[in-house]
């Protein structure tokens, strides 16, 4: 049975209203199109409200700004309580409303009360220095939230996604209003529910469901937002870049995905390499931001490897995401599935060879069989664009050092991995590669505990890790005269 909908307004002010227009939009399911829910659409004038409302949380006499740090990690760790006991619901509507699988939602959200409690953990002990200044002085440093953050959505872990930018932003003391993707409003009201169950102060968190040309542009650019941090596309990123620059020069977090490069050496153990390449560019359908999208494949092995590619890529059951069995479910939506059927043609119009898949799957639901294309060159667009779909793309190499040269030859640089049993190669490719993250035999693995966001322009900043929070703050020099008294 589909899971229950019980929020689809805006939230502002710690109340669920209605848009300003009193307009509505449909969010559907992926699996076949059809309605959920219509849901509040805000725009400029709900976004003004939602930024009000939380600029006066932010007033250095509100209720939030007077709470000791450590009651920031109480309210987030009962967050994280809630968070769990609703798991089964969360991880329902999460796939109802976006085609994950069920098994990666569960994974997904038993795995964020981790999280949550490593980011809320933070809060009390964000602390300045004590600076050893010239002159008699005394001189220390304090760390202040920067102030309303605008947190944009994207909608391929829109749990995730907005659990960790959330808890950050509130872990560091600042205000937020939360803008979620178009297609996946639903998982973001329902966790906006239980922060305030689990006693957030009014205003703190805002949510303005709405598009991005309306609403995301109207917090952009609102002066009183003084940060923003954003996971979507690179295009996207870079027009937030600029209308953070257009008026109070805010700050920005951008996480923009990439063409990450994993490298095979002929050396490597095929019997790890092969499943692990395939998971990390088929999970999701594909929509993962670190997606091993260009996959190098030394020539001494890539016959055989291919073989082996193919033969894996054709047991991963496609349907219906509810079915425990099912390992890739459908598209987001018709355009992306569109989208991704268009680089398959340009594929094959540039002349890679595809040698299994290609097509959409049925015609309910946005399906797309697993699609390997082999003898890619470096220049086709499939190996330069990011596809975000369920499309393997395989590269021929002889050197690991042409092979570094080539895994860098692209504006992108969040992940990159390497398979190989030599320790040389490793050190090799981990120092030289340009990427905020690498791995070595493995790939798709990631921890709250390490630091998270790309190279180039794959973004800017860093989430995850210790200093997550650091880009919440500014800091403060204070500096006293020492009264000469003797
Ligand atoms: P997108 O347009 O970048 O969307 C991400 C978020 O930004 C959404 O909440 C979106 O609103 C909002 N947005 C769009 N235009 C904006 C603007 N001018 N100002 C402020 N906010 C704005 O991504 P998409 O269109 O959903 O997907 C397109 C491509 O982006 C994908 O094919 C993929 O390559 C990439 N992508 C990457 C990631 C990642 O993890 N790095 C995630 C998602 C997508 P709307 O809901 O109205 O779009
Ligand atoms: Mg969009």
């Amino acid at each position: 049975m589909a899971p229950q909908i019980k929020y689809t307004k805006l939230f502002i002010d710690n109340e669920w209203v209605d848009s300003q227009s009193g307009k509505t939009f449909d969010t559907y399911n992926p699996h076949d199109g059809s309605v959920i829910a219509s849901v509040a659409e805000g725009d400029k004038a709900d976004v003004d409200l939602a930024v009000a409302a939380a600029k006066r949380a932010f007033h250095r006499n509100s209720e939030w700004r007077l709470l000791d740090a450590s009651q920031r990690v109480k309210i987030l760790n009962k967050f994280a309580d809630l968070v769990t006991r609703d798991a089964q619901y969360i991880a329902e509507l999460e796939s109802l409303n976006n085609g994950m699988v069920m098994r990666m939602a569960q994974t997904l959200i038993a795995s964020s009360d981790d999280h949550i409690r490593y980011i809320a953990s933070l809060a009390d002990k964000i602390q300045g220095s004590t600076i050893p200044v010239d002159g008699d002085m005394f001189a220390y440093t304090l760390k202040q939230p920067v102030g309303v953050c605008g947190l944009i959505l994207p909608w391929n872990a829109p749990a995730l996604m907005y659990l960790h930018k959330i808890t950050t932003a509130l872990s560091a003391g600042c205000t937020v209003v939360v803008k979620p993707a178009e297609q996946t409003p639903l998982t973001a009201l329902y966790l906006t529910a239980l922060l305030v169950e689990a006693g957030l102060p009014k205003g703190v968190i805002n949510v303005v469901n709405g598009y991005g040309e309306t609403a995301g542009v109207a917090l952009t650019h609102h002066p009183d937002v003084a940060k923003i941090s954003f996971t979507g596309s690179h295009e996207v990123g870079k027009l937030i870049q600029q209308a953070a620059g257009a008026n109070n020069l805010k700050r920005v977090t951008l996480e923009l995905g990439g063409k990450s490069p994993l490298v095979i050496m002929d050396d490597a153990d095929l019997n790890v390499a092969v499943p692990v390449a395939a998971a990390g560019v088929f999970s999701n359908q594909g929509q993962i931001c670190i997606a091993a999208s260009r996959l190098y494949v030394h020539s001494k092995i890539y016959d055989k490897f291919i073989a082996a590619a193919i033969e894996h890529a054709k047991r991963i059951k496609v349907g219906d995401p509810r079915e425990p069995t099912t390992m890739q479910g459908p598209q987001i939506d018709k355009g992306m599935m569109e989208k991704v059927l268009g680089y398959i043609e340009k594929g094959k119009q540039e002349g890679a060879k595809l040698v299994t898949g290609g097509k959409r799957i049925g015609t309910s639901g946005y399906y797309l069989e697993p699609t390997i294309f082999v003898d890619v060159k470096d220049d086709m667009t499939i190996a330069k664009e990011e596809i975000f779909g369920p499309v393997q793309s395989i590269l021929k190499f002889d050197t690991l050092e042409e092979v570094i040269d080539r895994a860098n030859a692209t504006e992108f640089g969040l992940a990159a991995g390497i398979f190989t049993n030599d320790v040389n190669n490793a050190l090799q490719f981990t120092k030289h590669v340009e990427s905020g993250v690498v791995w070595v035999n493995t790939y798709l693995g990631t921890s709250i505990q390490a630091p998270f966001g790309g190279f180039k322009g794959s973004g800017l900043g860093r989430e995850r890790g210790m200093d997550c929070v650091e880009h919440y703050l500014e800091v403060k020099t204070v500096a006293m005269a020492v009264a000469k008294k003797f």
